[in-house]
């Protein structure tokens, strides 16, 4: 692992991996090669990395805003727990825990783009959070592959994160083992819209209008066309339940928020 101030760069895919897998996946709804999504996904964060927050607020209508607080509500983090947030992108879901927590939660954001994490130290330092210990630490690193060892977390979030991830189910595993027994794993993803009208202008609103406010305010409409096609590849909520079991993880429940829209799954390691 290379150090750059408290950045840290953990796993990038080695030239084996590349050779040794030929399966195809999804990149939203194009198939590629296995070996080739990471990078792509990759390239869609750096691409939007300035413009992420922004685009959050103006796609979600602000409502992202209420999503991470019942994640941070179903969480109830106290002060001295351990707390990853895996894919923590610009911090929105480290901030809000460390706010909760009077700076005393330890909370470490893993993420693969270098770009998204710059962005939270950038809006760090504007805001005057110079002392490492009112601040997240950053390690670059790939969720199927964690730099930490077994049983090191009390709780591990993840907003927003899983669907891009291309082994889904070794990330999961890897969540597995960094929690330690009796701790927490909380997910935030799209899912499934429950009324098939709610699900009928959603998609219009999706398939129409998303990309359009990409190219307009974040000069890249590829990026939120793969937002809205990997929205639609993800495991429904009882899907996304199976796989948390499979991994190990125990008492699985989720909460539909906004219709389905999106879903927490909650989990614990036991
Ligand atoms: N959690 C933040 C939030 O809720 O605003 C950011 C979510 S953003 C939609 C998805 C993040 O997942 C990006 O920052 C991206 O770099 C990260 N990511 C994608 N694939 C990853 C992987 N395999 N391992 C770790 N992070 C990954």
């Amino acid at each position: 692992m290379r150090e750059q101030g408290r950045l840290r760069y953990g796993h990038q895919m080695s030239n084996s991996d590349k050779k040794t897998e030929h399966n195809k996946t999804h990149f939203g709804f194009t198939e590629v090669d296995v070996s080739e999504k990471t990078e792509r996904v990759r390239n869609v964060f750096d691409s939007v990395s300035n413009k992420y927050d922004l685009m959050n607020d103006v796609m979600s209508f602000g409502l992202h805003r209420l999503w991470k607080t019942a994640l941070i509500n179903q969480l109830k983090p106290k002060e001295n727990m351990t707390i990853l947030d895996v894919a923590g992108g610009t911090g929105d879901i480290a901030g809000r825990i460390l706010r909760e927590t009077n700076n005393k939660a330890s909370v470490t954001i893993c993420d693969i783009n270098i770009n998204m994490m710059e962005v939270y130290r950038d809006k760090s330092i504007d805001r005057g959070i110079i002392n490492k210990d009112q601040s997240a630490s950053l390690i670059c690193s790939n969720a199927e592959e964690l730099p930490f060892s077994s049983a090191s977390f009390d709780a591990y979030v993840i907003a927003f994160g899983l669907r891009n991830i291309t082994h889904i189910e070794k990330a999961l595993l890897e969540a597995h083992r960094v929690i330690k027994p009796g701790g927490r794993f909380i997910c935030l993803e799209f899912s499934q819209v429950i009324s098939p009208l709610l699900n009928r202008l959603y998609d219009d609103y999706s398939f129409r209008v998303l990309p359009k406010l990409g190219s307009l305010i974040a000069r890249d409409h590829a990026s939120y066309k793969y937002l809205v096609e990997s929205i639609r590849k993800f495991p429904n909520q009882e899907e996304l339940s199976f796989m948390l079991k499979e991994a190990g993880l125990g008492s699985i429940n989720y909460q539909n928020l906004s219709g389905g829209i999106v879903a927490i799954h909650s989990a614990w390691r036991f």
